[in-house]
């Protein structure tokens, strides 16, 4: 038998998965429809009933929910089950005005586990490994999302968490660890770690999968040599779930979406319309076995492509390409969602104009993030002014707003270059989205 958890299902012919689905799909929305009032206000608004939705071929007709009506229905306005029946949550990165909350039934934790551990046996995982997970734990999902997965598949499971790396390649080197999970940039950094040790023979390591940030094949070149190991994207978000939404198979081309848990399309994502396959648009997601946080027609602002076309790993769910860009300005800098505008925010508040530049690079796989920002005529005018206290100062408010460390630089006034119509506000020298 290949490496699959549930070959029934994750082999199963696309005609039965499509029946599967439409199936599903018509529960779910009548269960949207009678348990979530803000949904249902949007499918009264559109004219649209429970009755017009008779399978996947009427997806199309269902309103599209969009990342600000979380926030704006924080924190209970899309939950559809009584709390009670709640027995966890978990939440987005940043801030508390960017926060959106996400709730888990015990059955949705069980088909998220199941999802995680399908990511781990396909990238060779069993109950022989030792799965070292080293994303963070907490409301961020990384952690516990693979932590489930190895419990699931029945792997000794090592919930390291992030940071401390010298502890890590320890636990690595004393426990036989097998399996590596974690962000890109993490398993990079520990990969020049044990690069500068010379301990690589020492380890037992022979798979990993690295999620929650995009990432260059370049970077997972680096990676497989620097710990000796084949490298394996995943993908996922909090609000479909966590990771697991989709993963690699052992052809690392492309990531088999779960396709009974989660309909994908790809949508225009100016008009909205829906493309037809192969072509690149935006992401959009609709869960048909969630209870606690139903999310239909969930727009996630990343780009990419899908594709129906035989993997030889022998799976039959589709395939989503690493992700091309996104449709909105947010970019992921150290494993953290960063909006430019909150940055924006923290230096108004602290009486900054808009002349302001951010500077995103990556050097030797390692995140960096640097504001430029002019002092105020009046600031500059003003004896008092203390430029390695407001310095601290910002750097304390933004490390307070987005949870990560960024680099400060206050510079005289008229100094950032003025640009002629859109303001270019960002620079990502990180060339992170290739398109295939
Ligand atoms: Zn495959």
């Amino acid at each position: 038998m290949k490496n699959y958890f549930q070959p029934e299902i994750e082999t199963m012919p696309v005609e039965e998965i499509k029946k599967l689905q439409s199936e599903r799909l018509v529960k779910q929305v009548k269960y949207v429809y009678d348990n979530v009032a803000y949904y249902r206000a949007k499918m009264d608004e559109k004219g649209v009933k429970p009755e017009d939705i008779k399978g996947i071929e009427d997806l199309y007709k269902l309103p599209f929910v969009e990342k600000d009506e979380l926030r704006d229905q924080y924190p209970y306005g899309f939950l559809a089950v009584p709390l009670s029946d709640v027995v966890r949550i978990h939440s987005t990165s940043g801030t508390t005005g960017r926060r959106v909350v996400a709730f888990y039934t015990a059955e949705d934790l069980n088909v998220w586990d199941e999802c995680c551990a399908r990511a781990i046996v396909a990238a060779g995982g069993s109950k022989e490994d030792v799965v070292h997970v080293c994303y963070g734990y907490g409301l961020f999902t990384g952690g516990p999302g693979l932590n489930g997965g190895s419990h699931r598949v029945g792997s000794m499971t090592l919930p390291m968490s992030s940071g401390n790396t010298e502890r890590q390649i320890r636990f690595m080197q004393d426990l036989g660890s097998t399996i590596l999970c974690c962000t890109p940039s993490y398993a990079a950094a520990i990969g020049e770690e044990i690069t500068k040790q010379g301990i690589r023979d020492e380890l037992k390591l022979k798979a990993g999968i690295f999620g929650a940030e995009p990432w260059t094949d370049e970077m997972r070149k680096d990676i497989e040599k620097s710990l000796g190991i084949k490298a394996y994207d995943i993908y996922g978000l909090t609000e479909i779930s966590g990771p697991g939404v989709s993963f690699e198979c052992e052809e690392q081309n492309g990531m088999h979406i779960q396709e009974d848990h989660f309909i994908p399309e790809i949508i225009n994502p100016e008009t909205g319309e829906v493309l037809p396959e192969g072509e690149v648009g935006e992401l959009v997601f609709t869960t048909i076995t969630k209870k606690a946080f139903p999310l239909l027609r969930y727009r996630t602002r990343d780009l990419c492509r899908l594709t129906r076309k035989k993997c030889s790993c022998g799976r039959t769910h589709i395939r989503m390409t690493k992700l091309m860009g996104r449709s909105d300005d947010m970019m992921v800098v150290k494993g953290v969602n960063v909006w430019p505008s909150q940055i924006e925010q923290v230096l108004f508040r602290l009486g900054y104009q808009a002349n302001y530049l951010i500077v995103v690079d990556r050097a030797n796989n390692k995140d960096s993030i640097e504001v430029n920002v002019e002092k105020t005529p009046a600031m500059a005018a003003d004896p008092d002014y203390d430029t390695a206290q407001a310095t601290a100062k910002i750097v304390a408010g933004l490390k307070n707003m987005l949870g990560i460390k960024v680099e400060v630089n206050i510079v005289e006034p008229e100094t950032i270059v003025r640009s002629e119509g859109k303001a270019k506000r960002v620079i990502d020298r990180r060339h992170l989205y290739t398109m295939m």
